[in-house]
């Protein structure tokens, strides 16, 4: 270990300073412990088999934060504690079913229902189909072409869009605001084509908002495959139906947490370092890649440092969120407490893009902020990170921007794959890579031993 050490010291002595060598070498270390050590895959394969998918007020949710309190406690930080926060419980119900009924005949295809979606009546909603692309074509058709009807909001992925989160940016406001959209002009549902670049058999879920001044309508998502059959019919079958059944429904609130383990600062305890990954996931997957990985990744940096001797110089706060994909209740309470308790948070840093190879990080912080991280970057270059144009963080520490202006970042891994899975019963441990895991750890933890050590 000691030669690859003086390798990679021989490779970038030139390029670095005297403290910069000494910090080569320490992220050297946090990288070798984890690809040689690393307990990410081993913890993601229990969260992911054991306890599976867990959305928000689910019992696997509740399953979720008592194991992560447990393996935190494990890992001997200062302090492990749970954060309490009410959240919404919605359940999906029977399995969707839905046919596109023709003139001639009729074909099932696969939907599932958005979360948040009311029910169908029970016998199902069956009506003309009106498709569009965006809004603008949507209120041009006004309330004589869309009463009645259930719009089809088609609008692709750009295939051409090198990051799949700029194309998904894109195309998710149809999925989150379509169904108020439509019911304002008197439609009686929607069908949203799901969010990836693939043209796949499965229908991707993920949340939607209603706004309460209209109808709520029911509102699903139809597997791409489907979304370009049913396109396909009614150019030449105008006048098709589509039927679909969704029993889905939303419980009472329930009683949830985040679960947070923190290790104090030696010098500056009170500047807080947060980091973190959400809990909750939806539960048509096992919640392997959203965002379990940003959850062992998370308790992987804690581990990195104990096992590396690590005493950070500021407080390093791992906080696993809960109710990310249909709330954020777990981020904004966080958010709210740190507030009331006038905390200082230098930087909060989420894991919510996939456990695929880390190829950079992004930022939302004032440019001088952006300069000092950006002075770091040649550190990254010997993992194969270099990415740092990004802009924003993520849906859990946005809350801490917005109301207290914390700097933000985010990990970046390889985003290409992450849409094939995204919110689908296809987002499974075997998808995840043992080894891009346990790196996008090691980079993790090196930002944030850097935060700690030099201030943001
Ligand atoms: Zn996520």
């Amino acid at each position: 270990m000691i030669s690859r050490i003086f390798y990679v010291l021989f490779i970038i002595t030139p390029l670095l300073s005297f403290s910069q060598q000494k910090d080569s070498v320490l992220m050297k270390r946090l990288f070798n412990e984890a690809l040689t050590h690393g307990e990410s895959y081993t913890n993601l394969e229990y969260l992911s088999n054991k306890i599976g998918g867990r959305l928000a007020g689910s019992p696997q949710a509740a399953k979720a934060v008592e194991y992560c309190s447990k393996l935190l406690k494990t890992l001997n930080p200062d302090t492990v504690y749970l954060q309490e926060c009410m959240v919404p419980h919605w359940v999906r119900g029977e399995k969707e079913r839905a046919k596109i009924i023709g003139s001639k005949s009729a074909v099932e295809v696969k939907i599932c229902a958005l979360g948040g979606s009311v029910a169908t009546p029970p016998s199902g909603i069956k009506a003309e189909v009106v498709e569009v692309k965006n809004f603008n074509e949507l209120n041009a058709l006004g309330k004589a072409g869309i009463e009645g009807k259930i719009v089809f909001f088609n609008r692709a992925f750009d295939p051409t869009a090198i990051s799949t989160f700029e194309a998904y940016g894109k195309c998710v406001d149809q999925r989150w605001a379509g169904p108020s959209m439509a019911a304002r002009l008197g439609a009686v549902a929607t069908v949203c084509r799901s969010m990836t670049p693939d043209i796949t058999d499965y229908p991707h879920t993920g949340s939607m908002g209603y706004n309460d001044s209209f109808p709520k309508i029911p509102c699903c998502a139809i597997s791409t495959k489907d979304a370009e059959l049913l396109s396909h019919q009614l150019k030449s079958d105008p006048k098709l139906k589509f039927w679909y059944r969704q029993t889905c429904k939303l419980l009472p609130e329930e009683k949830s947490f985040n679960v947070i383990a923190e290790i104090r600062g030696s010098v500056a305890p009170n500047e807080i370092i947060t980091f973190g990954g959400h809990l909750d996931s939806w539960e048509t997957g096992d919640g392997a890649s959203d965002d379990g990985t940003g959850v062992v990744q998370s308790i992987e940096v804690i581990r990195l440092f104990r096992a590396c001797g690590i005493k950070p110089k500021r407080t390093i706060r791992a906080v696993l969120f809960m109710n990310e994909e249909n709330g954020t209740r777990g981020g904004k309470k966080y958010a709210t407490e740190a507030n009331e308790k006038h905390e200082t948070h230098i930087l909060a840093l989420e894991s919510d893009r996939g456990g695929f190879s880390p190829r950079g990080f992004s930022t939302d912080m004032p440019e001088n902020k952006k300069q000092k991280v950006l002075s770091w970057k040649s550190l990254f270059l010997p993992y194969g990170i270099y990415d740092f144009t990004e802009t924003g963080g993520g849906s859990d520490i946005e809350p801490l921007r917005k109301l207290m202006n914390v700097p933000l970042m985010e990990l970046i891994p390889d985003c290409q794959r992450y849409f094939d899975v995204h919110h689908t019963p296809q987002d499974t441990f075997s998808r995840v890579s043992k080894r891009e895991l346990e790196l996008g750890g090691a980079a993790m933890a090196s930002m944030i031993y850097l935060v700690s050590e030099y201030g943001l």
